[in-house]
């Protein structure tokens, strides 16, 4: 076991295994090429190990170059993903052979394809060393790969955890048996986007309000954000298919995740069989429900308080909020069931000031 930063990581594969599927495709690649000098563009800065190796065990005559990109992760990681070193100009006419280090969702590739699409050369292929196939989305072909891997946060041979780790001649996976995943359960207005934002603070974890990224996405137009527009203004809960894959999506995004924080969600028990069908594909479970106990009249006065402040519609109406609580009352609360039958089920007292609420929580977390 080796320590990056706050986190463990074990062994996954050695120097042969990478050596191996290394010249595995050094070798396809050659067999295609071997009548003309094709040009390697190696995505920096994860594939320069790769593409090292790669050019060693490359028989043929060949140029090499690279490219940078860099994404950025915001509140959704929605992967906006910019240029920091284009294409050189000089590769008019020519055959490319792009080689990444690893392909998980396939964003990085996406602007890849972008980016040489815009180009006049003969024709490009993509190579990955790693490929993560049960996540990828699968709108382009990759042509080379050398090893299909599952979905483990990895790092070594050239592949880092915030930077570190790159020089490793191993690949190492993170070792998840110290994480937590919490979910916050209580109705709208108990707190629990509050007390998230302590808890992630206080604990390392990685807070997820499908709440808020609904917001997010409606603020930014996106399909997703239409398709949940008109359930979240009626406030109506947005169908379990769209809610479930969002989720997932999100927890994807987040794969060196000390932990996370689930609020507002599972809200359904079909959301919360699929959590755990989820969660347990990835050797992860939820560890603690943490229910936020708070009288309906005092949600509804706080909720139009917040109402007032954020501007957020379905705060603003107490129809609406009822609705709210209809739906809670329905769909989400037999949830404490679910959970209590797993004895993961805790129940916290939501009235008070926000750090002792916050104490309280803590106390249970503690325990866990
Ligand atoms: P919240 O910010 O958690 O109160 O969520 C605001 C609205 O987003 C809810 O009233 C629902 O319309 C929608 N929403 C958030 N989370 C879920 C979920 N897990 N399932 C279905 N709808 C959700």
């Amino acid at each position: 076991m080796i320590k990056l930063h706050d986190k463990y990581f074990e062994p996954f594969l050695n120097e042969a295994e990478i050596k191996a599927a290394v010249k595995k495709i050094a070798q396809e690649i050659a067999a295609d090429y071997k009548n003309e000098v094709p040009i390697f563009v190696g995505v920096l800065n994860g594939a320069f190990m790769f593409v090292s190796d790669l050019l060693k065990e490359y028989p043929h005559p060949c140029e090499v170059t690279f490219v940078k990109l860099s994404s950025y992760h915001g509140l959704t990681s929605t992967g906006i993903v910019e240029t920091l070193l284009d294409v050189s100009e000089d590769i008019e006419g020519r055959s490319i052979i792009i080689l990444e280090d690893i392909i998980d969702t396939g964003r990085t590739l996406q602007k890849l394809v972008h980016l040489f699409s815009k180009t006049h050369v003969k024709e490009f292929k993509i190579a990955s060393l790693f490929y993560k196939s049960e996540i990828y989305n699968g709108e382009y072909t990759i042509d080379y790969v050398g090893l299909e891997i599952p979905t483990k946060f990895i790092v070594g041979y050239g592949l880092d955890y915030n930077e570190l780790g790159r020089n490793l001649k191993e690949v190492y996976q993170l070792n998840q048996t110290n994480m937590i995943n919490l979910v916050l359960f209580g109705k709208p207005g108990a707190g629990k986007g509050t007390q998230a934002g302590f808890l992630k603070e206080k604990y390392n974890l990685k807070h997820i309000s499908t709440g808020d990224v609904f917001r997010y996405n409606i603020k930014n137009g996106t399909e997703l954000g239409k398709l949940a527009k008109s359930y979240i203004d009626d406030g109506d809960l947005v169908p379990d298919e769209v809610t479930i894959k969002m989720l997932q999506d999100e927890v994807e995004k987040n794969q060196d995740a000390a932990g996370f924080i689930f609020d507002g969600f599972p809200r359904t028990t079909a959301q919360a069989q699929a959590l755990d069908n989820f969660l347990e594909s990835k050797d992860m479970q939820v560890n603690a429900t943490i229910a936020l106990e708070a009288d309906d009249e005092i949600l509804i006065q706080r909720l139009l308080e917040r109402g007032k402040e954020s501007g957020r519609s379905d705060d603003q109406d107490e129809n609406k909020i009822r609705n709210r609580f209809d739906e809670y009352n329905e769909k989400t609360a037999p949830l404490k069931d679910y959970y209590q039958n797993q004895g993961k089920f805790h129940s916290v007292n939501g009235i008070g000031g926000i750090a002792e609420i916050t104490e309280r929580l803590g106390k249970v977390i503690d325990e866990l």
